[in-house]
């Protein structure tokens, strides 16, 4: 996910979107993957930056609300980025600033609306107390990076360092995401441009994932990670890159296919994916019935895409959809992701490397080809089709 003024309910979630696109928001032997991956060690260099302070203090201010403790915690750059990505998804007329909702908090008035999430941070408080202990002493070197490394092309060296913002509140569909933010008159903001960030927020992970913290860390949060990470350095890729510099295909069919080739990689390597279509997508047609589902959808919405009758905010909807809501309707996310499985088990993880240094529709070229030869496979969109050199 990528922001600026997305909005739930109205247009602007279109903003995120194609912000997402414009951002970003990745077969040898056995000793030339070790090679290869050794390399990308060289080339690519991250740091982590692993910022708590927002989290600990709301955790102290729900046992003592003093006012000493709220103002602490509305200076944390925690907190301001985290109420900068509120502002920017809900309409700004009916939002309460995050002081006034630490002010007027009460537990009890379950009507009342929680734009912040904040009701949600004190009942996930226990859990989510437990899993912050374990995150501030987790290498975050380890699993969560190996995973992205084989996929980062190595043909610009990469130092970045990332900072990860751990919160208990915010948006309430908004688990993690990469962020752009700006310091400006001593106060962070959520920009358009900026400097890149990862925030998470631990209420919504332990609710949705159950009380095992060590599960929560090792598997949620470890594979969360590997996700937004992947779109971290991606996008700091293609900062640097001249393709992307110069090749930008910025309208709405570029930002979809874009959509597909990024988010498609992100939930391919993320959650156990890679490993379950390796085992299980020959035998379950259940998988096989979500892929064709996906395509179908892609197939729909390229169409609606380029239909002259639809306004920029119908397409941008679409767009929003094609990377939001229920894991499976996610179509474009989710094509992407097969179509990433496809790929790598015919040329092998080199293959999906090249597609991030070439771009989307060489990522669809990609795809086109192990289609062509395999024709069970769901085909490309006409319109699609017709956008690729081969
Ligand atoms: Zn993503």
């Amino acid at each position: 996910m990528k922001n600026n003024r997305l909005r739930i309910t109205s247009n602007n979630l279109l903003f995120l979107f194609t912000i997402i696109a414009l951002i970003g928001i990745y077969s040898c032997n056995q000793s030339k993957t070790t090679d290869k991956t050794n390399d990308n060690f060289e080339k690519l260099k991250i740091k982590f930056n692993i910022h708590t302070k927002s989290s600990d203090l709301l955790l102290k201010w729900f046992d003592n609300q003093s006012d000493t403790i709220t103002k602490e915690i509305i200076e944390q750059p925690g907190t301001q980025i985290m109420a900068g990505v509120v502002e920017n998804t809900l309409p700004q007329n009916e939002l309460p600033t995050f002081f006034d909702e630490l002010k007027n908090f009460s537990v009890n008035d379950s009507l009342k609306p929680d734009p912040y999430g904040l009701r949600l941070a004190w009942f996930q408080r226990d859990e989510s107390s437990l899993l912050l202990n374990k995150i501030k002493e987790y290498n975050f070197q380890g699993e969560a990076v190996e995973r992205i490394m084989p996929y980062i092309p190595t043909d610009y060296p990469l130092d970045v360092t990332c900072n990860v913002y751990f919160v208990l509140t915010g948006w309430e569909w908004g688990d993690a995401m990469v962020r752009e933010i700006t310091k400006t008159d001593n106060h962070y903001r959520v920009t358009e441009q900026g400097e890149p960030v990862i925030i998470v927020n631990l209420s919504i992970i332990t609710k949705l994932y159950g009380d095992d913290i060590d599960k929560l860390l090792n598997d949620n949060i470890s594979n969360t990670m590997s996700h937004e990470l992947f779109h971290f350095v991606f996008a700091e890729y293609q900062k640097v890159s001249s393709f992307w510099k110069n090749n930008r295909d910025t309208t709405k069919i570029g930002q979809l296919v874009e959509i597909i080739q990024n988010e498609g990689i992100a939930h391919y390597i993320s959650h156990n994916q890679k490993q379950n279509l390796i085992k299980n997508y020959n035998t379950s047609n259940e998988l096989k019935e979500h892929e064709k589902k996906a395509f179908k959808q892609l197939d729909i919405a390229v169409k609606q895409l380029l239909n002259s009758e639809l306004s920029e905010q119908e397409k941008d909807d679409i767009l929003m959809k094609s990377n939001a809501g229920r894991y499976w309707d996610k179509f474009g996310a989710i094509a992407g992701k097969f179509m990433v499985y496809h790929i790598e088990k015919k040329y092998g993880e080199q293959a999906i490397k090249q597609s991030l240094s070439k771009g989307a529709y060489y990522f669809l070229e990609l795809y086109n080809k192990v289609q062509s030869e395999n024709p069970t496979l769901p085909i490309l969109p006409k319109e699609l089709k017709k956008r690729i050199k081969h």
